[in-house]
């Protein structure tokens, strides 16, 4: 079974929403999972006008604290309540988040139950089921900051042919294999990575507010979809290092160095509302398979 990972963008705006660019937030959707990355301001509406069904989020990763990746997580968690969400909603955020989410719901009256349990990350992997697992790195960006992947592993399969050409038996041996385990036969010893590989395996990683740092490009290695925060154009480079923001060159340059398959730029400032073609084509000189996806653009890996 080969099920299909579906990426809804219903923010992609930088600290200061647009009438067409909203709040960051970002929806993975995998199987049972619905895991919303970011939740800035007007994430709620965004979830009806996408006609995704809020009650089936499953986990919420916070990058950071910045009001434009939060302010929408009350809003979240009053309509859950309100709409009698059973299950437990998993947070996960950097260091500070505990606090933080404590302070957030002592603001206002919280009408209803909700059943949360807030982690806090710092490096590795912090979730993993049989399935697929997710793991954050540690990003440079003012306040502490954490980018995230998640990676469905792939399944292990054994290559025929060599088997074929080895005249190894079907078997015990094989089962052995597939589980990635070293086989002798007949005195000889044979190594799971010569005679297997893994197929169907997908990474999706998410870089959202930082300043360039040598941390991003091996994180993202090798993804499939690498979505990064794009806030300026390299015209605005020496802005962007004083902000702790990247470029869209700079994004660029990251998915080709860490050879990932497909680049989607987000966290778009305001300022590029009339020329987003411009820092598109910046990235694409660098890497051609960029984009940069409208509020509600949903995409299938
Ligand atoms: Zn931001
Ligand atoms: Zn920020």
């Amino acid at each position: 079974m080969t099920e299909k990972i579906r990426l809804t963008f219903l923010g992609t705006s930088d600290a200061i929403p647009t009438p067409e660019r909203n709040h960051t937030a970002i929806l993975l959707a995998y199987g049972k999972e619905n895991i919303l990355v970011d939740c800035g301001e007007g994430t709620q509406t965004q979830f009806r006008k996408a006609k995704l069904n809020l009650g089936k989020v499953t986990r919420l990763l916070i990058t950071h604290w910045h009001g434009d990746h939060v302010l929408g997580i009350p809003g979240l968690l009053q309509t859950l309540a309100l709409n009698d969400y059973k299950k437990t909603l998993y947070i996960y955020g950097p260091k500070g988040t505990k606090k933080f989410m404590k302070n957030l719901l002592d603001v206002f009256v919280f009408t209803g139950n909700l059943s949360l349990n807030v982690k806090e990350v710092d490096e590795g992997k912090f979730f993993e089921t049989n399935d697929f697992y997710l793991e954050s790195k540690r990003m440079t960006h003012g306040t502490i900051c954490n980018a995230y992947a998640f990676v469905k592993k792939g399944k292990r399969r054994i290559d025929k042919n060599k088997i074929k050409k080895l005249k190894l038996p079907h078997g015990p041996l094989m089962k052995k294999l597939k589980e990635g385990k070293n086989i002798t036969h007949e005195g000889k010893k044979y190594f799971a990575k010569d005679l297997t590989f893994i197929e169907g395996d997908k990474k999706i990683s998410f870089v959202l507010d930082t300043s360039e740092n040598s941390k991003i490009v091996p994180f993202v290695k090798d993804s499939d979809l690498l979505v990064c925060e794009s806030t300026f154009g390299s015209e605005l480079t020496e802005k962007a290092k004083e902000h702790k923001h990247l470029t869209s060159k700079q994004a660029a340059e990251i998915a080709k160095k860490s050879k990932s398959k497909k680049l989607f730029l987000t966290h778009i400032g305001q300022r590029y509302s009339r020329n987003l073609a411009e820092i598109l084509e910046q990235a694409k000189k660098i890497f051609k398979n960029a984009q940069l996806p409208k509020d509600l653009d949903s995409v299938e890996i």
